[in-house]
């Protein structure tokens, strides 16, 4: 079967990360790590429980007593937060504002830390986020950073929400992403950088199977 490597996709939101992880994981019959799950997995219980994304405090606590599990179900590492199932409930632009807010906070960064390592740690894994290759997975075999126009990335989450029936905005889709973007960036703790020794891909003027096509050039699994 080949050594089980670590691959790692960076990049910010709307640049294709989960769509073309998804479908490199399948290629490679590895397993997929959507890792802003997590975030959105802890944000969405934040907002669930009414603890303010701006009390620190409140969500030290909230990380000390919240189990978060990640279980494979058919290649995919799947969120479960206390026991709950919490995919269908986290795809929404608040959940999404919470994430970006919540994930500055080190406290939460380092409650989800081992978790993702836990999940590399036999290889064959495509993990796509902020900092996988930057601080979760600094010696991945591959590092990848996705980038896109910022009104292509806005175009597309746009759709991307149209598409699930929620009620949505593209100028509020906009304001979202800009705010999101500074956030992930300009954060002290593991911001979105493009990490060293990543090949870098824009996926402007590829389709997703371009994109797939154009990782899968690089990689060779001995
Ligand atoms: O990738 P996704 O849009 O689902 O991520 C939601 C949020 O979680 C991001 O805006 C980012 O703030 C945070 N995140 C992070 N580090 C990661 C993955 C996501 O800080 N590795």
């Amino acid at each position: 079967m080949g050594n089980k490597l670590i691959i790692t996709i960076d990049g910010p939101a709307g640049a294709g990360k989960s769509t073309v992880s998804k479908i490199l994981a399948k290629n490679l019959d590895y397993v997929y790590l959507d890792t802003g799950a997590l975030y959105r997995a802890l944000a969405y219980n934040a907002l669930k429980k009414k603890i303010s994304v701006e009390d620190v405090s409140a969500l030290a606590n909230l990380c000390s007593t919240t189990t978060v599990v990640l279980k494979n179900i058919d290649g995919r590492m799947k969120v479960y937060v206390d026991g709950e199932d919490v995919e269908e409930k986290i795809r929404t632009e608040e959940v999404s504002m919470a994430a970006s807010k919540i994930s500055t906070y080190a406290v939460v960064r380092e409650k989800l830390l081992n978790l993702q390592r836990e999940a590399g740690a036999q290889g064959g894994i495509v993990a796509e986020g902020r900092d996988m290759g930057s601080v979760v997975f600094p010696n991945a075999d591959y590092k990848f950073y996705l980038d896109a126009q910022l009104e292509e990335r806005i175009k597309r989450r746009y759709k991307e929400l149209l598409e699930k029936g929620a009620p949505v905005e593209y100028q509020s889709v906009q304001k979202d992403m800009l705010v999101r973007d500074k956030q992930d960036k300009e954060r002290k703790v593991a911001p979105l950088i493009i990490p060293e020794g990543a090949v870098i891909i824009d996926s402007d003027n590829l389709t997703v199977q371009g994109v797939v096509e154009e990782i899968t050039s690089y990689i060779s699994i001995k």
